[in-house]
């Protein structure tokens, strides 16, 4: 067969065959194109029919035309029938375009068929029906076998499904898994899962990397804080371990202070027996005695203060010296020491005076047998240095709380009894009692009277004639100070302006007074006599004193001998050489000096021997003393003794005659007393100026 070509001839288009003969030759034929077409188009039907070749399954094959006329039919002797469009409804549904099926029975091959009737569709429009007849049981063997192949194929898919879902889910699951599983905050903080496009999850892995960005952006945050927190934790181990060193240097520093106080306390130990104990004696000392009397008296106990003071121990340092002295008083401590019992509390108060306290004892009785056991030491000879040392002391005692429950005040009283029994003749002890008191509060009010008279010049001076033994006549006059508006002696209030300091105003009123009174006398024309003024030992501290004098005296007109200086002999007994070199300097000045109240203290001839004095003045007590008829020789020896060493002697406190006339016997030169005369006031002076005591003698005891 040949394509459809054109013909050469006719110029139609025709499609050539060839046919063969027996002899071999070709026989061509041709065909008008139109026709090939129609026929091909009613054999294609035939042929398609034929190609379904009717057999096991397929039982028949019809193509019908829209007039229900067969075109092509497997039975092709059946080719040109027409159908009938009621028997055969479904013929005329598929011309309509729908395919419907039928069951029927094929009668011819007995068996079981269904027929289909489906539309042919050519060139867009329906042309023709193909009717279809399928053995059933072909079919259902068809359909079994259908089934298991799409049994199988399900199978296939499944086992397709479950190869799908392991590559696209399971495996991205565990490599999902396994990406997880690897990541590492801590160690890793980078890390991210692998993205792959078209991964099934790629959008889960994403979503994870970006909580991992979140999560590392954070760490790092956190990092940071957490460095900002290291570096403030160096700081804080820093700062700790600088104060750990402070702290252990501070140790080292305390136990420093703590060694440093050790020493301290060792020192303070050595120094407080320092503080309370006397360095020579090696006794408790004042503050020592005062803590402990504080400490009785607030523990409301009883007891007794005992002052000790030696007698006359200034002297044993004048003439023997101070190591001497200090060495008796070392003794004495040693003494006292020895004596003591358990309670007895000896201290040293300074200088010569011990203070002992008699503690919690109120029967005086038992008191005064410790002081009587203390004066017991005295009696026996002290040896120093080979040399025998007689010693005596003088005691007060004060009771607590009984005269007082204050310190000072105990001390006062002990004081005050002391001083007493030093006035009344030392060697011996005294108890406190009220009357020392009140003389102390006497004292205080005489302070002010002393002062006040001070300085409205209340003051006055009273006169009383020294009268020669042998002519009768006055020779001088002594000056003795009085109050102007009250009656309280000198006695009184002299010992007072002494202890207060005032006697130095004092005793330049008086020795200016008594000055004016000769220049007065000397303006009246009288002969004039010498006035003495009486002079105390703490009148010494009137420094510029004999300057005051010269100029008094220049001031006034008065001839220096015309006033004479009482002194006592305690003058002597400090500064003995300092102060004789003083009253030297009065008597150089013309004044002559007189010792007063000679016979009374320590009094000792061998004084008279090198005391730069002119007269000596034997007192009341003396006269009393050796007036006496059986001691009158005493009085001899004493007045020729006296003018031997060309002393002049005046015999004071002389109130009767017998003793006037023993007293011209022992040629005593003057006499001094109430047999005479009273201290006088200067108006009365003057009239007994020149007066003979001698006639007054006679007139009275006529
Ligand atoms: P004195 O210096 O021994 O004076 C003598 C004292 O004896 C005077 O006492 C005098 O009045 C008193 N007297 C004189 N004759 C007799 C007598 O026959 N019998 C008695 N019982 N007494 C007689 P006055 O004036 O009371 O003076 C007492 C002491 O006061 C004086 O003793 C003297 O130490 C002191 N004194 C008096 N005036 C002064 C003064 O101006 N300065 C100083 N520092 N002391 C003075
Ligand atoms: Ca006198
Ligand atoms: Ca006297």
């Amino acid at each position: 067969m040949e394509g459809i070509r054109m013909d050469t001839e006719s110029f139609n288009y025709k499609k050539y065959g060839y046919l063969r003969n027996s002899d071999g030759t070709f026989i061509q034929i041709g065909i008008s194109a139109n026709k090939v077409e129609s026929l091909t188009r009613k054999f294609s039907y035939q042929t398609l029919v034929e190609k379904l070749t009717p057999g096991e399954n397929v039982l028949h094959v019809v193509f019908i035309d829209k007039n229900l006329k067969t075109i092509a039919d497997s039975d092709i002797k059946a080719l040109g029938t027409v159908y009938d469009k009621n028997e055969e409804p479904e013929i005329q549904a598929a011309l309509k375009g729908s395919l419907s099926t039928r069951n029927s029975y094929y009668k011819k091959s007995d068996i079981k068929a269904l027929t289909i009737y489906a539309p042919v569709v050519t060139n867009g429009e329906i042309s023709n029906v193909l009717v279809i007849s399928l053995s059933t049981e072909k079919v259902y063997y068809n359909i079994y076998m259908l089934s298991i192949i799409s049994s199988i194929i399900a199978i296939m898919m499944i086992l397709m499904l479950l190869l799908v879902k392991n590559e696209n889910i399971i495996k991205p699951v565990k490599r999902l898994d396994k990406s997880i599983n690897q990541i590492d905050i801590e160690k890793a903080i980078e890390y991210r899962l692998s993205l792959t496009e078209g991964d099934t999850f790629f959008g889960v892995a994403r979503s994870i990397n970006n909580i991992l960005d979140k999560t590392s952006s954070y760490f790092h945050l956190l990092k940071e804080h957490q460095e900002e927190l290291q570096a403030s934790n160096e700081e804080i181990t820093a700062t700790y371990q600088q104060l750990a060193a402070s702290e252990e240097e501070l140790r080292a520093q305390y136990e420093e202070i703590q060694s440093y106080t050790e020493k301290l306390e060792s020192l303070s130990g050595e120094l407080g027996h320092i503080a309370y104990h006397d360095s020579l004696t090696n006794l408790p000392n004042r503050i020592k005695l005062v803590k402990k009397l504080e400490e009785d008296i607030s523990k409301d106990k009883y007891g007794a203060v005992i002052l000790l003071d030696i007698d006359n121990f200034k002297s044993i340092n004048d003439t023997l010296g101070h190591p001497y002295g200090d060495k008796i008083l070392k003794k004495v401590a040693e003494e006292l020491e020895y004596i003591k019992d358990e309670k007895m509390f000896i201290g040293r108060l300074g200088g010569d005076e011990f203070l002992i306290l008699i503690q919690e004892e109120k029967d005086i009785a038992i008191i005064e047998n410790y002081a009587k056991h203390i004066m017991n030491i005295f009696k026996n000879k002290i040896i120093i240095e080979g040399q025998e040392n007689y010693l005596n002391c003088s005691m007060g005692i004060t009771l607590y709380p009984l005269d007082s429950n204050e310190v000072n005040q105990l001390f006062m009283n002990a004081d005050m009894a002391m001083y007493k029994v030093k006035n009344v003749g030392k060697n011996n002890y005294m108890f406190f009692n009220e009357k020392m008191t009140k003389k102390l509060h006497e004292n205080i009010r005489l302070e002010s009277i002393l002062r006040d008279a001070i300085k409205k010049e209340e003051f006055k001076l009273l006169y009383q004639p020294q009268i020669c033994t042998f002519t009768g006549k006055a020779v001088g006059f002594e000056a003795l100070l009085r109050l102007k508006n009250t009656p309280i002696s000198p006695a009184q209030f002299i010992p007072v302006a002494e202890e207060t300091g005032l006697i130095v105003e004092i005793g330049r009123w008086v020795t200016k007074e008594a000055i004016s009174q000769i220049s007065i006398w000397k303006q009246k024309g009288l002969v004039l006599k010498p006035i003495a003024i009486n002079f105390s030992a703490k009148q010494l501290n009137d420094f510029n004193y004999i300057e005051f004098l010269k100029n008094t005296l220049k001031k006034a007109g008065v001839e220096a001998r015309y006033i004479e200086i009482e002194i006592t002999e305690s003058i002597f007994l400090e500064k003995k050489e300092e102060n004789i070199a003083f009253i030297n300097e009065l008597k150089c000045l013309g004044i002559k000096i007189a010792l007063d109240d000679f016979g009374t203290g320590y009094s000792s001839l061998s004084y008279l021997t090198f005391l730069p004095v002119d007269k000596i003045k034997l007192d009341k007590s003396l006269n009393d003393k050796f007036l006496e008829l059986e001691n009158i020789k005493v009085m001899d020896s004493l007045v020729s003794l006296a003018n031997s060493l060309n002393l002049e002697v005046v015999a004071e406190g002389i109130e009767d005659l017998v003793q006037y006339k023993r007293l011209k016997i022992a040629r005593c030169n003057y006499i001094q007393g109430y047999l005479f005369s009273k201290p006088l006031e200067v108006e009365e002076v003057e009239k007994i100026y020149n007066y003979n005591f001698l006639d007054k003698l006679k007139h009275d005891h006529q």
